[in-house]
């Protein structure tokens, strides 16, 4: 089954194609015709398995066949409710991807930030709005959103907005929504509460469910490794030197972040660049420019930073820290094994991101296989940060590496009472 297939109109089909997505993820083959037959959905999927999409572009597609559209109205016809900021701002920017060659207007709006700009896309028009139900509530009761015009609601990642106590302000909001509404309803899980929840939204719904396993990120070849935090820029010197790496998008969690290590590469002789919030939209087209034609081998990212990346053939997507949302990581290494290429996602974790390694296994479903065999094994010592990179390390001269091959252990590490470092693939816990 491919896209072609699914009777879309043919800016969606152009703009999938840039993204570089041929095949429909199992849920989207299953939800997409149901939203573009105009029933309700129940869908039990979890973060990775292309759900967004899968209720983005139906639902860009029938808004594009509204007529209120070509009557020129503005009026909020699409209203997403999702937990989280970060969610929130994913879910803006696959309706920003998908919906790139259509006239459709989106906003992200969530608490925690001046509401200014967000007051000011609603007065200047919208079709699709994104929201955290605390804010979308704070701006309806000033009376700055009007949802009387709402033809499409969607509850996304139902479950957690329980969890996170959001569920009055959830009811308040859906007792403001015109009874007449196409409705869509997703959650990981099914419990009881998000069952009665699930009828008081939906009537008549089509049931749609996958597993884990038919994730996105399951055609994506994920590795972790140990590694102090001192330690990340020697490995990721390490990974570097195989050539067989093209291109590499490297993640950090902080601008500062993405400048050190952009400059710590350049610096000896990786052609790399960084692209974050701090840079000037020029200067990010061109590190993108450059990056997408291989004049930089490396692109280094922030995660915001990163929205709206596409590119074709890119082979390894490098965490070099992890995100502390575990969304973000499937969105980061989603960068990679498009239209059916292979990816290879690589992950650094330190001892204090143990537990977002964690929550990422948990959400994705997996446990993902551990390198061993490296030259940095996790000792939880702290580096001295002032190490420039490829040269000298605490533990000796990198620019030798290993005197006993690439991937035997440096007999420069002082071994821990009792460790014994192992040079097998074992799964991480
Ligand atoms: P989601 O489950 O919506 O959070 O999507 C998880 C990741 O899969 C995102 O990075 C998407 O960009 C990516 N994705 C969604 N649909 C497809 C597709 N049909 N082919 C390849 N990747 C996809």
């Amino acid at each position: 089954m491919l896209f072609e297939n699914l009777q879309l109109i043919e800016p969606i089909l152009k703009a999938l194609k840039s993204e570089g997505y041929t095949t429909p993820t199992p849920i989207q083959q299953q939800a997409i015709p149901i939203v573009l037959d105009k029933k309700d959905l129940l869908g039990v999927a979890q973060t990775g398995t292309g759900k967004t999409a899968a209720f983005a572009i139906p639902i860009i597609q029938l808004l594009c066949q509204d007529k209120h559209l070509s009557a020129g109205k503005r009026e909020v016809r699409c209203l997403i409710l999702t937990p989280t900021r970060e969610l929130a701002i994913q879910i803006g920017e696959s309706f920003d991807s998908y919906g790139r060659n259509t006239p459709l207007r989106n906003k992200v709006i969530f608490g925690g930030v001046n509401q200014h700009s967000q007051v000011e896309a609603l007065k200047f028009g919208l079709d699709i709005l994104i929201a955290t139900p605390g804010r979308l509530l704070d701006l309806m009761n000033q009376k700055l959103v009007n949802l009387n015009h709402i033809q499409f609601f969607v509850l996304d990642e139902a479950d957690r907005m329980l969890d996170m106590g959001f569920v009055h302000d959830v009811k308040k909001i859906i007792a403001k929504l015109p009874t007449k509404r196409q409705s869509l309803f997703f959650s990981a899980t099914m419990p009881n509460d998000i069952i009665e929840l699930s009828n008081s939204i939906l009537s008549n719904p089509k049931k749609v469910e996958v597993t884990p396993a038919s994730t996105t990120v399951e055609i994506i070849n994920q590795v972790v490794y140990f590694v102090d935090k001192g330690n990340k820029k020697n490995l990721l010197v390490d990974i570097l030197k195989d050539t067989s790496i093209e291109r590499a998008l490297v993640f950090t969690r902080t601008k500062h972040g993405a400048n050190k290590v952009a400059e710590g590469l350049s610096k000896i002789g990786i052609r790399s660049e960084a692209i974050h919030g701090n840079k000037s939209q020029n200067a990010r087209q061109s590190a993108l420019n450059n990056f997408k034609s291989k004049q930089t081998r490396v692109l280094v990212a922030t995660d915001i930073a990163a929205r709206g990346i596409d590119i074709d053939e890119l082979t390894h997507v490098i965490n070099f820290e992890l995100p502390n949302v575990a969304e973000s990581y499937v969105h980061r290494i989603g960068r990679t094994g498009r239209a059916g290429a292979s990816g290879i996602a690589i992950a650094f974790c330190d001892a204090e991101e143990k537990p977002f390694l964690k929550d990422i296994q948990k959400l994705i479903g997996k446990q993902i296989d551990v390198v061993e065999n490296h030259d940095y094994p996790l000792m939880n010592h702290q580096v001295e940060d002032t190490i420039s990179f490829g040269r000298q390390r605490n533990f000796g001269n990198k620019s030798s590496f290993n005197k006993n091959g690439p991937h035997a252990p440096s007999r420069e590490f002082p071994k821990r009472a009792g460790s014994q470092i192992k040079f097998q693939h074992r799964t991480a816990r």
